[in-house]
C-alpha cells in the first residue's frame, strides 16, 4: 500500500513536471492522446459491427474491412495524417455506401456483397497509391454509390462537401447512354479527368482486373474478358500521370493476363 501511495505521488509529481516542461509523460491517467487512440478503436469498431450487420457477416467484406482500418489507423495515429473529424467521417463514408450497397452483389459465383468493391478500391488507393487525402478517400468509398444506388450528387454534397461531390461526379457514367456509348466516352474523356478522380479510377480499374484475373464473373467468355482488358488498357493509358506506384501495379496485372493466355493459347 505504502509502495504504492509512493508510486502514485512519484507519478503524479512527474506529470505536473513534465507538463511545465511541456513534456507528456507516457503513462498517466489523464494521457490525451492514449484517450483519443481509445475512442479510435471503439469508433472503427462500431463501423465493422455496422457493416457486419448489413453484409451479413461476409468474411471476404469483413477481412477487406480490417485492411482498411488498419490503413486509416495507420495515417491517423502513426504519421498523424488526419485529424479526428477526418478519421470519423471517413468511417461515416463508409457507414453511409454499405447501406446504400445493402442489397447489391457481385457478378461472382459466390455473389459476394458489392461493398466489398468500394472497400478494396479505397484500400488500393490507400496501400498502394500512397493517397492519404480524405476528400479522395471518401469519393472512393462513394464512387458508385450515385451510379448504381439510390443517391444523388446533392446528398452526397451535404454530407460529404462539394470536393467529395465532384470527384464522384467525375467517375459516374451517365446512365442515360447505352453501355457502349458509356464505355467509348470513358476512353475519350479519360485525358480531361483531374488528377484526385484519375486516381480514383485507376485504383478502380486494378480493382476489376485482379478480380476478373482470379474470379471471372460468370458466364463471361474468354473474348469477352480479352475485351475488358484492352478497353481498361485504353482508359488507364489515357490518364493523366496522377499517380506512378497505381499505374504500375495496373501494368502488371495486365501483363499477367497476356502471359497466361499467351501460355493457354492454342496454336
Ligand atoms: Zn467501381
Amino acid at each position: 500500500m505504502r509502495n504504492y501511495l509512493l508510486t502514485t505521488i512519484v507519478t503524479a509529481v512527474a506529470a505536473i513536471a513534465g507538463q511545465a516542461d511541456g513534456f507528456r509523460p507516457h503513462v498517466t491517467f489523464n494521457d490525451q492522446p492514449e484517450m483519443v487512440s481509445e475512442s479510435a478503436e471503439t469508433r472503427i469498431q462500431s463501423s465493422r459491427e455496422h457493416l457486419a450487420a448489413v453484409a451479413k457477416n461476409d468474411t471476404l467484406v469483413l477481412e477487406r474491412f480490417d485492411q482498411f482500418a488498419q490503413n486509416l489507423e495507420t495515417f491517423y495515429r502513426e504519421e498523424r495524417a488526419l485529424s479526428w473529424d477526418q478519421f470519423t467521417t471517413i468511417l461515416n463514408a463508409l457507414d453511409f455506401a454499405a447501406e446504400k450497397h445493402q442489397f447489391q452483389t457481385r457478378k461472382n459465383k459466390a455473389e459476394t456483397p458489392y461493398i466489398s468493391h468500394p472497400i478494396g478500391v479505397a484500400n488500393h488507393l490507400m496501400s498502394i497509391g500512397e493517397v492519404k487525402d480524405p476528400d479522395l478517400i471518401i469519393a472512393a468509398l462513394l464512387h458508385d454509390t450515385v451510379g448504381d444506388t439510390q443517391t444523388s450528387f446533392d446528398e452526397i454534397t451535404k454530407r460529404f462537401g462539394k470536393e467529395v461531390a465532384g470527384y464522384v461526379k467525375e467517375v459516374t457514367d451517365d446512365k442515360n447512354l447505352s453501355k457502349k456509348q458509356r464505355k467509348r466516352l470513358q476512353v475519350i474523356n479519360a485525358s480531361h479527368q483531374s488528377n484526385g478522380a484519375a486516381q480514383i479510377k485507376l485504383a478502380d480499374k486494378l480493382y476489376n482486373l485482379i478480380d476478373l484475373l482470379n474470379n471471372s464473373p460468370e458466364g463471361w467468355t474468354r473474348d469477352r474478358v480479352d475485351h475488358y482488358f484492352e478497353w481498361a488498357e485504353s482508359v488507364v493509358n489515357r490518364l493523366p500521370a496522377s499517380n506512378p506506384e497505381l499505374k504500375q501495379a495496373i501494368d502488371q496485372v495486365i501483363n499477367q493476363y497476356w502471359e497466361s493466355q499467351d501460355k493457354s493459347a492454342v496454336y
